[in-house]
């Protein structure tokens, strides 16, 4: 017989974690005491919650799954751009990339960073540069598996400092006095909005001041552009921050390189935006990657600089990440820097990233379709 599946514990809201304690008669402390082995201690097992009762963790066991990320591999060095590769417990695979925060920001070199999770496993939509819709979309994440991204991190990174100083690891000792990740970037694989319910129960998770503790300024989800559903987050009541992959701006041109521009073309993405803009009072950001001889046109300077005029929206331009098996490549730092002069001179507010990312496929998708590929013997 097949059991039921499971609810992990880390996809619980306080009030279901208290309300399930009270119901097996527990004190009203008990979900306060649970809820910091889970966020504050990023306890891994059951046993290690050693300040509850042994009946009350096997009963817990009983109910719950307690889920851990799988690290299987890592790129990138202490202090530059990391990413790492997790199994998830049916054997999927996706990435979480860790970003420092850059210590001139902040005048000091400093403990800041950023992480890049991911929403699904692979991604439906098929934009025509990105290898995360290379093989298709798989599945949802669960709220507990976009958690468990910052979660498993940290323990990632205090296990290594551990190694590095030989400083005593914490994640089943002290408790943690405060996150390494502060911001977060829904800018992994998958479309965030195509699983909206989990990607916002995950978010008031990471989000509330008993679990994650990261302000919702602090995130930033990212989208293709479901018109639909930018305007049902608009109806939230958080104040998330929005980052639109625009890409293209004329329907040609992001027709060409983006399928989902069939469905909701500019016009209607621009509408569903002004709406997030008038419930939010936001700055919105649109992304576009510079694709040589694609999108790096300076005809598109003027429609793009209309679009972010119209929306008050600022703009993110991204030299493209050359991607395995995929014929598109990154314009030179001329052109990149030319596209740039261009938008200013139309009065954007625009920002180009200069660093070099590709050297650990930065993009996000790329380590998992590769070591899909190896372990498949395609690669
Ligand atoms: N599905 C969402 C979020 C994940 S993609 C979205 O499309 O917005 C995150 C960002 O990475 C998007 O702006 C996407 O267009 C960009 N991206 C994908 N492949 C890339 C590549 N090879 N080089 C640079 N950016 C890439
Ligand atoms: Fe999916 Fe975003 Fe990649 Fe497009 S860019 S295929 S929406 S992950």
């Amino acid at each position: 017989m097949t059991r039921p599946v499971m609810t992990d514990i880390k996809s619980l809201t306080r009030e279901e974690l208290e309300a399930q304690l009270k119901a097996w008669g527990e004190p009203a402390y008990r979900a306060g005491q649970v809820l910091d082995w889970l966020y504050a201690r990023r306890a891994a097992t059951w046993e290690a919650m050693t300040n509850l009762p042994k009946p009350l963790r096997a009963k817990l066991a009983e109910q719950f799954t307690l889920h851990t990320l799988e690290l299987v591999r890592q790129q990138g060095a202490h202090d530059t751009t990391r990413k790492f590769l997790w199994r998830l417990a049916d054997g999927s695979l996706i990435e979480s990339v860790l970003i420092p925060a850059n210590p001139a920001l902040y005048g000091e070199a400093s403990d800041r960073h950023t992480l890049c999770v991911s929403t699904q496993v692979g991604c439906a939509y098929g934009c025509k540069f990105c290898a995360s819709g290379l093989d298709g979309w798989k599945r949802n994440l669960n709220p507990e598996e976009i958690v468990e991204q910052v979660l498993a991190t940290e323990r990632a990174v205090a296990s290594e400092r551990h190694q590095a100083t030989g400083e005593t690891p914490t994640p089943t000792g002290t408790r943690h006095p405060s996150r390494t990740v502060n911001n977060l970037v829904i800018m992994g694989m998958g479309e965030p909005l195509a699983n909206y319910e989990h990607l916002l129960k995950a978010l008031r998770l990471l989000n509330a001041p008993w679990g994650g503790g990261i302000g919702a300024r602090k995130i930033t989800i990212s989208t293709s552009g479901l018109a639909p559903q930018i305007r049902r987050l608009a109806a939230e009541p958080e104040q998330f921050r929005l980052a639109v992959s625009l890409h293209g701006a004329t329907d040609e041109v992001r027709t060409r390189i983006m399928p989902v521009n069939r469905k909701y073309p500019i016009t209607e993405l621009a509408a569903a935006l002004a709406d997030y803009q008038r419930a939010k009072d936001q700055l919105i950001t649109f992304e576009y990657i510079l694709i040589a001889g694609v999108n790096d046109g300076l005809d598109q300077t003027r429609p793009l600089a209309a679009l972010a005029e119209r929306l008050h929206a600022k703009v993110n331009l991204i030299p493209y990440n050359a991607v395995e098996g995929l014929p598109w490549a990154r314009p030179t730092e001329a052109v990149c820097e030319g596209f740039l002069a261009a938008l200013e001179g139309h009065g954007v507010t625009a920002t180009l990233r200069r660093e070099k990312g590709g050297d650990i496929d930065a993009a996000c998708g790329q380590l998992r379709l590769r070591t899909e590929r190896e372990i498949n013997g395609a690669g």
